[in-house]
């Protein structure tokens, strides 16, 4: 999708003190709304936490009652150094791409889109889609190695699934608990959806070097003991070898976890980068209509406007 306000995205990932490293933080979500109405809660990036591992952006969206509205519309636009990741919930998106891609996304299947050197694409809610629509899309910074890659688009329609201690985890992206996701990244980590059919409490190992941070989309789930609700976000310092969470019947949360990231990430509008000549020599490319980002066919719309960064040219 698309970062509709652009205006405090410009992010460093290095603002974190080292004294909270090991620590646990409650990051209350950002309110934003996307496209014609659909309220989203941004837990990533917020002026508290920049990043958790690779990724660098995380919006949860509904759940929305489409019924009656237009639904979800987000005309053509790009990104660069990046991956998106989309996981829903409930109802379904249409995505379309400049490498020709036309592809539905529903509950328990992940799209990712790899940007790289530049892509644009679309996202919608289909003709016949259904009344509610309740996801999430993420970002996933690529490294200093992929930052620049060839554009790629992946549909996985299933993904491994583990019952472990009460919880029904779907991994969606990384390796852990055994299994390897099928989507591809390039850093070290792990993206889960976490389901508890019956109330429980629940113990799952972690990965040491990796920090973590845990979104409840329905219910509420108490992460050592702190219990939070949609909403909150719940960061996890690097450090730890297993997370306690109990939650109650029904509940549903997102695990996202990395290795601390290695480069300084900065983020303007939908472009990722690591210098601000190169995120503004972006927003002049995709305004000009530059050949790099392709074309999204078949969206019946306009395209998005990259707005123009504040700081000056030669910064
Ligand atoms: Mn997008």
């Amino acid at each position: 999708m698309s970062n509709p306000r652009p205006d405090d995205t410009l992010s460093r990932s290095g603002d974190c003190p080292a004294a909270e490293a090991l620590g646990r933080q409650r990051i209350v979500t950002r309110d934003a709304v996307l496209g014609e109405g659909l309220h989203i809660r941004r837990a990533l990036p917020v002026r508290q936490r920049r990043m958790v591992g690779a990724w660098c952006f995380l919006d949860h969206f509904g759940p929305a009652d489409l019924t009656g509205g237009g639904g979800l519309r987000v005309g053509p636009h790009p990104h660069t150094g990046l991956q998106t990741f989309t996981w829903l919930l409930e109802g379904e998106i249409l995505h379309r791409d400049s490498l020709g891609s036309l592809q539905r996304i529903a509950p328990g299947q992940v799209n990712l889109m790899t940007a790289g050197r530049g892509i644009s694409h679309s996202e919608e809610s289909p003709p016949e889609r259904g009344a509610v629509l309740h996801g999430t899309q993420l970002w996933i910074a690529l490294p200093d190695s992929h930052l620049d890659c060839e554009p790629a688009f992946e549909h996985h329609p299933q993904q491994p699934r583990i019952e472990r201690d009460g919880v029904i985890v779907t991994l969606a992206a990384g390796r852990w608990l055994g299994e390897q996701a099928p989507a591809r990244v390039y850093t070290p980590l792990v993206g889960a959806e976490l389901r508890w059919p019956e109330a429980a409490a629940s113990r799952l190992p972690l990965e040491h070097d990796f920090e973590y941070g845990l979104l409840p989309l329905i219910g509420e789930v108490a992460v050592e003991g702190e219990a939070a609700g949609p909403g909150s976000f719940i960061y996890l310092g690097p450090g730890r070898d297993e997370l306690a969470l109990r939650a109650g019947a029904g509940a549903v949360a997102l695990l996202v976890g990395g290795r601390p990231f290695a480069s300084e990430v900065l983020l303007w509008w939908n472009f990722v980068g690591r210098d601000r000549r190169v995120l503004a020599r972006h927003v002049r490319d995709w305004n000009a209509g530059d050949a790099r980002f392709g074309e999204v066919r078949g969206y019946d719309g306009p395209r998005l406007v990259a707005p123009t960064p504040p700081w000056p040219p030669d910064a």
